[in-house]
């Protein structure tokens, strides 16, 4: 089967050999109430009140949504309004920590016995796609199609990050495990653990680990970006087609991220909800990159420090990879449950965008075959029915195009903007 199109980046894996470290614990956290793709949360606290590691201090009854638990133990100090790096405006609730890390006393294994308490119980522990993405673990689980495949994603293709490796090598049997556990509860024959072919260590020990198992395949990828974004792991693992406007479960498949499925098995051990994130901290202004443990709501300020990093000298933050990350407006903004890496630059890409030259080459490498000069041209006039005819809407935003224009045409950026002029279907 051929694959998906994609480019070949350096992988600049440069904490790949890090292990995990714990942060030490910050002097106070801010949670935004929306830190999933979904519905805004609702304070359940207020200022004044004093919480514990784990207890839930903000939810919603959407279905689409998560709840939001503390990270530490301390006093609610403030709930004012929040601006995500996207402009997105919640409630954020900020915590002082009292440095004695007191569990709430209401954590406990849930209690699973079939698939409605799973799902329960998976939406309770306030888990999202770890990939990056935030989406709403317990209805990813819950499709109303039949499901024969489970793609565990652990391509993690951007460059830089490891966070999802370094959960491969250290915590490989709870991945088993929480494998094992989702497929028995919801009834899935097939599992394919697929990784790109450059993290041999991770694809040696799976193999080794399962080779009495005949219900899960090692699936190695070829080391080309983007091979994480789903609908190109989908095909490429399995040959199926996600259609324009279908989701993974009507093809039969079910794509969740190695590190959320291994956390999913510890949930089921300790009822202990999500609450801290493995961070890569990278980037040439960081003097000391690490993998970290780290409370979600941490100010990066604090992280950034904590790897000596030079401030002064910052010209770009990325929450998330160099491709598909967001720039940090302000670093006094908190890494949030989907922060899988922190990277810090001292300076940035400051080439002229020239006229587009046709070379051909966006479109080449696009693995949805879209032809982002085109839609360069028609955004600029705002041709809404020539970008419908372009298919913009099916740009996942990889950077692919961009990366590779030789004119340094914003193409990936002009696909977002360009989305937004579009009718609401
Ligand atoms: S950003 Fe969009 S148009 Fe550009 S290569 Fe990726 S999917 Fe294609
Ligand atoms: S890669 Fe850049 S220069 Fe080449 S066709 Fe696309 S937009 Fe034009």
């Amino acid at each position: 089967m051929k694959h998906l199109k994609g480019i070949k980046l350096r992988h600049r894996k440069n904490t790949e050999d890090f292990s995990t470290i714990d942060f030490p614990l910050p002097s106070k956290i801010i949670l935004p109430m929306s830190m999933h793709m979904g519905v805004p949360c609702t304070p359940l606290v207020k200022v004044g009140d004093c919480v514990r590691v784990g207890e839930k201090i903000g939810d919603c009854e959407a279905p689409f949504s998560v709840p939001i638990h503390s990270s530490v133990s301390g006093k609610v100090t403030a709930i004012s309004d929040y601006r995500n790096a996207v402009g997105a405006v919640c409630k954020a609730v900020e915590i002082e920590t009292d440095g004695k890390q007191e569990i709430y006393e209401n954590i406990a294994p849930p209690v699973i016995t079939d698939r409605g308490s799973f799902i329960k119980a998976v939406r309770e522990c306030g888990v999202c796609g770890l990939g990056g993405a935030g989406f709403p673990t317990h209805i990813k689980l819950n499709p109303k199609n039949e499901i024969d495949t489970l793609i565990i994603n652990a391509a993690e293709c951007e460059p830089y990050i490891t966070s999802d490796y370094r959960e491969m090598l250290e915590n490989t049997n709870d991945i088993l495990s929480g494998i094992e556990f989702i497929k028995n509860i919801l009834g899935i024959k097939n599992v394919k653990i697929a990784v790109e072919g450059n993290k041999p260590k991770a694809i040696e020990i799976f193999e080794e680990l399962t080779k009495h198992d005949n219900d899960v395949e090692i699936h190695t990828l070829p080391s080309v970006y983007p091979q994480g974004a789903e609908k190109v792991i989908i095909y490429n693992t399995t040959g199926r087609i996600v259609k324009e406007g279908t989701i993974p479960a009507e093809v039969g498949v079910i794509v969740i991220n190695v590190s959320t499925v291994g956390f999913i098995y510890r949930y089921s051990q300790t009822g202990m909800p999500f609450i801290t994130r493995r961070i890569t901290v990278d980037g040439n202004a960081v003097k000391e990159s690490k993998n970290i443990f780290a409370p979600v709501g941490t100010p990066i300020v604090d992280i950034l420090n904590f790897c000596k990093t030079d401030i002064d000298s910052l010209k770009a933050v990325i929450s998330g990879g160099p491709m598909m990350g967001m720039c940090i407006p302000d670093i006094n903004m908190p890494i949030s449950k989907t922060t899988n890496a922190l990277l810090a630059f001292n300076k940035y890409d400051d080439r002229k965008t020239s006229a587009c030259i046709r070379c051909g080459r966006c479109a080449d490498v696009c693995p949805f075959n879209l032809v982002p000069a085109e839609i360069d041209k028609a955004y600029k006039i705002r041709d809404v029915e020539d970008l419908l005819a372009l298919k913009v809407n099916l740009c996942m935003n990889c950077g692919s195009c961009t990366y590779v224009c030789p004119a340094n045409r914003k193409l990936a950026e002009t696909n977002q903007l360009a989305k937004t002029i579009l009718p609401k279907m």
